[in-house]
């Protein structure tokens, strides 16, 4: 009866509270409405609207991206072509030239403390009439001192102060420029305006941070470097914090969400994986425990197994399955190539082989008449694993008892396709692989809501592979090489150059290459190709050679690239290397280095010899995506879950790395703790309801 009482009671002090915060939200009379900013119209209105601004509180969120720092050069310090910001005060009277119809250029002396010195400017011949002689001016520009001249990118009217001016420089969109952005906010600022603060108030206290109208206004009119940069971190750490403790609530959230429970043995699986031709790694053996932990638990699996290509994922994947198995449910298996996803259907008859266990593949290129029968017997439970490309998640199938769904090389498929496997049962548990080892900071962001198992370990025995790094010149060495390799009665893969925007041009490298490898081993040894045009039917024909050691050199694009596994291939090379990413070339290179024998990669390329070189010392694929990451950015590593979410405003996950890790920490505790359950702003924020209806 109590109990009653006070969910009751709470109930009502709930909702007392949404009133309350109706009306904070309610802003009023406390700041502007975009229509009543002066000088605004329509169109800028329309325009401000595209880019998601709609209301006063958005456009002080709309943060510069960079400040141009305009502070006096000491002339005595510079070197030629320095960049150079000076004051001083015009002396002769502006010539322009005007060169061609699109070009003019205009001339002055100019005196700055006791030199004189000669400014040329480029199209701003407009400027004329209002540079006379005797008024101050600034001078931004590049100083070319054998010319006593300074080439002025910009000019300004005025003097420099002794404080260092900060300007603001927004991203211009729809035309939109950054004055016309500061003079919206100076008038919104102009009154005493308030704006929601979502960081709670123990971790205000805990930092010191100013108060947030005071850092806005200091983040778009700076007045200081200090105060800005306090302001700066202020509005960085409540992005991230937000961003954090949004991701640990969903992870909260999905640990609380039923799923199956199992009461599987361990000593039974400890029995299936004496059967294997292997004995697993450490680390892999801690995965499988992992997984059968999360098994036999009640709460649903969301598990990434992330760990180096070769680092043998897919027999732990095997491993759970045989687990889901013996629960009685039908597991899923879903990879992103119908090379792949047929690999592990060989693998898995060869694995069960002794079990009885009914396994089909479905891919798109299934037959109709057997994809009816799948369907009839993935509905009717008789298939226990079907292993497939997205075809598994087409509207057609149904299961009977879908207990487990993994998705191989996950990073390839898209966050919906995903989403729609997963939807196909009550509530399957979940397993990802990933062979794209994510930089640590990438990780706790987009891997947030999971939990996660690394492979670091290579299976034993295993060498590194030496990658070395050629010219095109060099072809005879790689030739050679190639032939030292292939007497040993190994094979080679070649890569042939990637040229992303036509298959054809990719058909025809691969037919060129051919040629040439033909030329060079024609007579010695069998040759292949494989590309993006040929029918699933030819390439599977071509890989199983390739696999049978009927062929020795198999020429292709990057078709290989995921999970293809022949032990005996002990040589990669990859023509234009330096048109890959230091991530996928990791990716490429390990299709070789599968088995105990030394392979090699070598990468052909005249250019970028210090990126690739990174390669040639390392293999450790973590190590490599941080490399990648710092040079590349974050857009090429993946197209993933790159989600309006994970776009922000101020912050950078790069470099404000040390603001997240605080932000992760805060996030976690203030969840645990008990202002969390009263903090009804936050609350609201991460339901996405910022208007109560
Ligand atoms: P990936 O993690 O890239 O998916 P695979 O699972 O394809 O790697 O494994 C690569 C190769 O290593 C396969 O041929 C697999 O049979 C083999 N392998 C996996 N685990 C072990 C182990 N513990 N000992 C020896 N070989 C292993
Ligand atoms: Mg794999």
């Amino acid at each position: 009866m109590s109990t009653f009482f006070s969910v009751f009671c709470r109930k009502i002090l709930f909702y007392l509270e949404l009133e309350n915060y109706v009306q904070y939200n309610d802003y009023g009379d406390s700041m502007k409405e975009l229509k009543e900013i002066k000088g605004l119209g329509p169109k800028t209105m329309s325009n401000l609207m595209k880019m998601g601004i709609d209301n006063s509180e958005k456009l002080l969120m709309f943060y510069p991206f960079r400040y141009n720092i305009l502070k006096r050069s000491n002339i005595e310090e510079l070197k030629q072509d320095d960049k150079i910001i000076i004051d001083g005060f015009i002396e002769t009277v502006p010539t322009v030239y005007h060169i061609n119809r699109k070009l003019n250029k205009m001339n002055f002396r100019f005196r700055t403390s006791n030199r004189l010195l000669q400014v040329v400017i480029f199209n701003r011949s407009f400027l004329k009439n209002k540079l006379f002689v005797g008024i101050a001016i600034t001078v931004i520009g590049k100083y070319d001192i054998k010319h006593n001249t300074i080439v002025a990118s910009d000019i300004q009217f005025e003097i420099l102060s002794d404080v260092p001016k900060i300007e603001p420089v927004y991203h211009s969109y729809y035309g939109i420029t950054t004055k016309q952005i500061q003079s919206y906010l100076k008038e919104i600022m102009s009154e005493s305006f308030e704006v929601i603060d979502y960081i709670p108030k123990e971790i205000i206290e805990k930092y010191h941070f100013i108060e947030k109208e005071t850092s806005l206004k200091n983040i778009h009119f700076p007045s200081n470097i200090q105060v800005l940069k306090l302001s700066l971190l202020r509005a960085k750490y409540e992005e991230l914090f937000l961003f954090m403790l949004k991701m640990n609530y969903l992870k909260n959230e999905k640990k609380k969400s039923k799923g199956i429970k199992r009461n599987i043995l361990f000593t039974e699986v400890e029995q299936f994986i004496q059967t294997l031709p292997f004995k697993l790694t450490e680390d892999q053996m801690s995965t499988v425990k992992e997984i059968y932990i999360d098994l036999n638990s009640e709460k649903q699996m969301n598990r990434l197994v992330q760990g180096d290509v070769g680092s043998g994922k897919t027999i732990v994947s095997f491993c759970a399955m045989y687990m889901n198995y013996l629960s009685g449910y039908q597991s899923a298996l879903m990879a992103p190539t119908e090379i792949l996803a047929k690999q592990h259907y060989n693998k898995l008859l060869d694995i069960f082989k002794d079990e009885n266990i009914e396994v089909s593949l479905l891919t798109g290129k299934t037959k109709v008449k057997e994809k009816k029968e799948i369907y009839e017997n993935l509905k009717n439970g008789k298939i226990k694993i079907v292993v497939g490309t997205h075809a598994l998640i087409s509207e057609a199938v149904e299961y009977y008892n879908l207990g487990l769904v993994i998705t191989d090389e996950q990073h390839r498929f898209g966050v919906n396709q995903r989403g729609n496997l997963k939807n196909k049962g009550f509530s399957p548990d979940i397993l990802y692989m990933s062979a794209t080892p994510i930089p640590r900071t990438y990780a706790l962001t987009i891997y947030g809501d999971m939990d996660t198992s690394s492979i670091r370990t290579m299976p034993n025995g295993r060498l590194p592979v030496i990658t070395i790094i050629k010219t095109n010149n060099e072809i005879r060495d790689v030739l050679e090489s190639m032939y030292q390799e292939l007497r040993k009665g190994h094979q080679v893969y070649v890569i042939a150059p990637l040229i992303e925007e036509s298959e054809k041009i990719d058909l025809e490298n691969v037919k060129i290459l051919e040629e040439k490898m033909n030329k060079a081993f024609g007579k010695l040894y069998k040759i292949g190709g494989l590309h993006g045009k040929m029918s699933a039917i030819e390439k599977e024909i071509v890989m199983d050679s390739f696999q049978k050691n009927e062929i020795q050199i198999l020429i292709s694009t990057t078709v290989v690239e995921v999970g293809v596994d022949v032990a005996n291939a002990t040589m990669m090379v990859i023509f234009d290397s330096e048109r890959f990413g230091l991530s996928a070339l990791h990716q490429l290179r390990g299709r070789v280095g599968r088995s105990k024998l030394q392979s090699y990669c070598i990468l052909i390329s005249d250019k970028e010899k210090e990126r690739l070189s990174i390669l040639t010392k390392t293999s450790d694929g973590f190590k490599i995506s941080e490399e990648d990451f710092r040079l590349r950015g974050s857009g090429d590593l993946f197209g993933v879950r790159q989600s309006g979410d994970m776009q922000f405003g101020i912050a950078d996950m790069k470099k404000d790395f040390s603001i997240l890790i605080k932000a992760k920490e805060d996030s976690e505790a203030y969840l645990s703790s008990n202002s969390f359950d009263n903090n009804i702003l936050l609350k609201h924020y991460i339901d996405g309801t910022h208007t109560l209806s």
